[in-house]
């Protein structure tokens, strides 16, 4: 059989905001879409066909463009059959995987291609990505980088965590830039910079003079103030005003005292158009108050933050302020994530949970799912280029899934498929499930019936 048939009483199609009556017909032989009909047309013989039950929706296969894979050299942390089990679990068809956190980090063309002799080797169950990384000295590998496939560059503007993948200056900054200038590259920011001079009264990052308790979370947190990401925003801003030509991207922002500097830099005819947001699904569902003593499973950089900030976030993500929203899944082994907030590893891990996390939240506030999916798919794939995916649409590969809006489910530690199970969302009840996932057409995922090795490693290298 070369075809696929869905016949689907509600699915998500582009320019409407709620799902509707649809035929969809697949080639399975190139795995795109072939046909949208509005309407349930029955097909010919001779095909796969689908019914997909009342009740269910289909969407478009979603995207997420921060994880950390980790393979190789801290396969131990994750992996690319593991993570991209997760991702598959939870509707995500395609991900991307930041340059560090792995040994060799991708800050050089041969370490790109080990990642994905690596990925080819032992199989991937999404479509994944690379992302390149800058670090000072590695100017001349970018535009190499660039050609071999990365979708862009991640730097740090405040240590990393990691020896192999430095933090960045002004002085290499602007070496990565020249080194760029005749592309339209994506520089991606971890936007959290010390002020020249020690921030009096909210305690220093180094300072830990002015710490108190290192169980309580208050603690952290006074030691990642939202001063950090304002100071980064203003140094992004020159640079994206420098570089017109340049895209600039700051992954996870979290604070929302951001948010009214990024409008304005934004606003009127000169305003800097070359610059987008993302925040993570933790700093839109999770609120420092309500974090425990010692939960460094909450632990990540920069810190989630109290309700008001998260409110003020949602708002952003709402008016377009923010594009969009990803998991920044960044586990470590939980060894690592013993001790108290300021010696546990940072990194919230919640691949595959983020549809879920956001219908939760948004379901209750007159959100059409048509706009939470969109955060989560064509406005990513937007992002990296990926012109064939992150909607329904004839040509598009044939990546979608089935959400049961209805069904209430619990995150238990058995339900996660990431390869350490250590994550701040275990216990809370959700709302929406993704029941099947299909890649190019292929079923790679069916909650059904579970991990099952015939569905596996059927991803792309992209
Ligand atoms: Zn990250």
């Amino acid at each position: 059989m070369s075809k696929q048939v869905i016949l689907a009483p509600l699915a998500l199609l582009p320019g409407s905001n709620q799902p509707q009556p649809a035929t969809i017909e697949v080639d399975l032989t190139s795995g795109l879409i072939s046909s949208i009909q509005e309407g349930l047309v029955q097909p010919e013989n001779d095909v796969e066909l689908i019914h997909v039950e009342e009740g269910k929706v289909i969407l478009p296969g979603l995207i997420d463009t921060h994880v950390h894979l980790n393979q190789p050299g801290r396969t131990e942390w994750e992996g690319f059959q593991s993570g991209t089990l997760a991702a598959i679990s939870g509707g995500v068809t395609t991900v991307i995987d930041m340059p560090l956190n792995s040994i060799p980090p991708t800050t050089t063309l041969e370490g790109l291609r080990v990642k994905r002799e690596e990925a080819k080797k032992v199989g991937v169950n999404c479509d994944i990505g690379f992302w390149g990384g800058i670090i000072p000295g590695n100017s001349s590998e970018l535009v190499g980088m660039l050609k071999g496939g990365v979708k862009g560059f991640k730097c740090f503007l405040i240590e990393s965590g990691v020896d192999e993948f430095p933090c960045v200056g002004e002085e290499d900054l602007l070496q990565a830039c020249e080194a760029l200038k005749d592309t339209n590259a994506l520089i991606l920011f971890h936007a959290e910079l010390e002020a020249p001079h020690p921030i009096i009264g909210h305690g220093h990052v180094h300072d830990k003079t002015t710490i108190s308790d290192p169980s309580e979370y208050s603690t952290f947190l006074a030691s990642r103030p939202e001063e950090l990401e304002t100071s980064a925003l203003t140094l992004i801003l020159k640079f994206a005003r420098l570089y017109p030509q340049l895209r600039f991207h700051i992954v996870h922002l979290s604070a929302s005292s951001a948010l009214p500097l990024i409008r304005e830099a934004r606003s009127g005819e000169n305003g800097t158009k070359n610059l987008t947001i993302e925040t993570c699904f933790h700093y839109l569902t999770l609120k420092s108050e309500e974090i425990p003593d010692n939960a460094t499973q909450f632990k990540c950089c920069p810190p989630i933050r109290n309700d008001e900030n998260r409110l003020k976030l949602l708002e952003a993500v709402l008016d377009g302020t923010i594009n969009y929203i990803v998991s920044d899944h960044s586990p470590c082994t939980p060894e690592l994530k013993k001790g108290d907030f300021l010696n546990a590893w940072g990194g919230v891990s919640g691949l595959g949970l983020g549809l879920s996390l956001l219908y939760t939240e948004f379901r209750n506030k007159d959100i059409p799912l048509g706009r939470i999916v969109d955060w989560l798919s064509i406005n990513q794939a937007k992002q990296i280029n990926m012109d064939n995916k992150g909607l329904l649409k004839v040509g598009n590969q044939a990546d979608w899934i089935v959400f049961d809006p209805r069904k209430r489910w619990e995150v238990a530690v058995d339900s996660l498929l990431f390869k350490n199970k250590v994550s701040p969302y275990i216990g809370k009840t959700l709302q929406g499930k993704v029941e099947k996932t299909y890649l190019g057409g292929k079923l790679v995922w069916d909650h059904a019936t579970g991990v099952e090795e015939s569905l596996l490693s059927q991803g792309n290298l992209l």
